[in-house]
């Protein structure tokens, strides 16, 4: 058959590599660079950044505690720099992946007329179509608001600004705050409502107290006006380049005369990704769903297997999810209700264990900053509802946690773990400790 799919991130080419394996004609479409958000803009933009900015907290740290006696200078321009070579290294291997996999990518925008689809003039034949178009910033209606950067412009900066107002209580506030206030900058986060509103709460607070120390963050505040040297806030004038970190919204400008899309301009897909209109299939972040690059991935997966044919449904349990600071912040959830008011009551446990000296926490160790990891656990039955962890490279722990969450693993399952040592990771002792009941 032959597959098009609009659009090269995640989701898209996840799709573009599994229609290839399954033997049908492809073509890519994609406007601007392979890899999408995720390389260009997000997520490799994101650790770049904050590799420097996690050795420059590592260098303060060995200097405060007279290990080292430094005398360096940092430059934000040769660091974007070396970022984009990066980058650009990447996405070579990427589009060599991809081609070398069978696909024809065409860089150019794709767009629709009278229901057809075409690029540069040129109309376009399907017999399967994916729209994986993902998503841009949200620019909320705030009087001067073209004043403000976004994500997108975070590496065409000259140097640290003195002072960085952002405007977002989300996990892309939160993970620019940090990398920022590292490098120097005095950061104000301006949040509308609560930050990090949909954060465990004791989570959140060691990563205000701990991870965000020298940040000041404001909540319940409006922005009423920006301009190029600060903000209005109903709490009065701010000075500061303003970052407005306030959400995406999905792409689906091109084909909202062709599918049906709701409230937020999200295109409306059922568990098998199809679109309202056969033989049309969205996936990632344009159908406005968990906003990650690994969900974008199985929905682009998900997307290309029902355009050939195999059955497939995406699966949002246990879904791992990560904040990278100066520590990460990793968590996951069952997706049930499972608080303490809930049905169970008798059977919910919660335990917390402080987080262990192992490789990256050891120098932590005397300012008592190695996070911690809670969960709580079905103690009648063994099954893992919630779990958050604070701890160098918890990330990792926890998608594989997710891993043996979806195959339905227990608490007492961990009887066979054998751990790496040192290691940081606290999950396995916290289910230890609950696998003896
Ligand atoms: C600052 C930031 C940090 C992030 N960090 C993380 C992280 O650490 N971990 C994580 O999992 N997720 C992270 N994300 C989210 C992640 O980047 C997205 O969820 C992911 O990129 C979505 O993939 P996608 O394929 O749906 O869309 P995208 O990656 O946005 O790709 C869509 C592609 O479609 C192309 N396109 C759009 N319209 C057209 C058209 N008309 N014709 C042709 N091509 C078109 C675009 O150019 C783009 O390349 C981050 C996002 C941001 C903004």
């Amino acid at each position: 058959m032959k597959m098009v799919i609009i659009g090269g991130g995640p989701a898209g080419r996840a799709a573009a590599l599994e229609l290839a394996r399954l033997e049908n004609e492809v073509i890519l479409i994609e406007k601007s660079d392979l890899g999408g958000t995720c390389l260009n803009k997000g997520c490799m933009v994101v650790c770049g950044l904050n590799d420097v900015a996690r050795f420059l907290n590592d260098a303060a740290n060995f200097q405060n505690q007279e290990v080292l006696k430094l005398n360096y200078k940092f430059s934000y321009k040769n660091m974007a720099h070396g970022i984009k070579t990066t980058l650009s290294k990447i996405r070579h291997i990427t589009e060599k992946e991809t081609l070398e996999a069978g696909v024809k990518i065409i860089y150019a925008p794709a767009y629709f007329q009278k229901g057809l689809l075409y690029v540069e003039g040129e109309p376009i034949e399907y017999d399967k179509l994916i729209i994986a178009t993902g998503g841009r910033p949200f620019i909320p209606p705030i009087d001067g608001a073209e004043n403000a950067i976004t994500y997108q412009d975070i590496l065409n900066l000259e140097e640290v600004p003195e002072k960085l107002l952002i405007v977002g209580s989300g996990i892309i506030a939160t993970e620019f705050a940090s990398i920022f206030s590292s490098m120097g900058s005095e950061v104000h986060i301006l949040c509308r409502n609560n930050f990090l509103s949909n954060l465990d709460q004791e989570v959140k607070e060691y990563v205000v107290k701990n991870l965000l120390k020298d940040i000041k963050i404001h909540e319940k505040v409006d922005t009423t006006k920006i301009t190029r040297s600060g903000a209005l806030t109903s709490r009065g004038q701010m000075e500061g380049l303003v970052l407005l970190a306030t959400g995406i919204v999905p792409n689906s400008q091109l084909v909202s005369d062709l599918v049906i899309t709701g409230k937020r301009g999200e295109i409306v897909v059922n568990e098998r990704m199809e679109t309202s209109a056969p033989g049309i299939y969205a996936a990632g972040d344009v159908i406005g769903g968990m906003g990650t690059t690994p969900v974008a991935r199985m929905e682009g997966i998900v997307a290309a297997h029902n355009a050939a044919g195999i059955e497939k449904k995406a699966n949002y349990e246990h879904l791992p999810y990560a904040i990278s600071l100066d520590y990460d912040v990793a968590f996951l959830s069952s997706g049930k209700k499972s608080s303490l008011d809930g049905e169970n009551y008798s059977q919910m446990v919660e335990g917390k264990i402080p987080g262990s000296a192992g490789p990256g926490s050891f120098w932590r160790v005397l300012s008592s900053n190695t996070g911690f990891t809670k969960t709580m656990v079905d103690i009648e039955t063994g099954s893992i509802q919630e779990l958050s962890s604070i701890a160098p490279g918890a990330r990792y722990n926890m998608a594989y946690l997710s891993l043996l969450m979806r195959i339905h693993r227990k608490t007492y399952d961990f009887d066979h773990f054998v751990e790496t040592h040192p290691s940081t990771d606290s999950i396995y002792k916290l289910m230890r400790f609950f696998a003896k009941y």
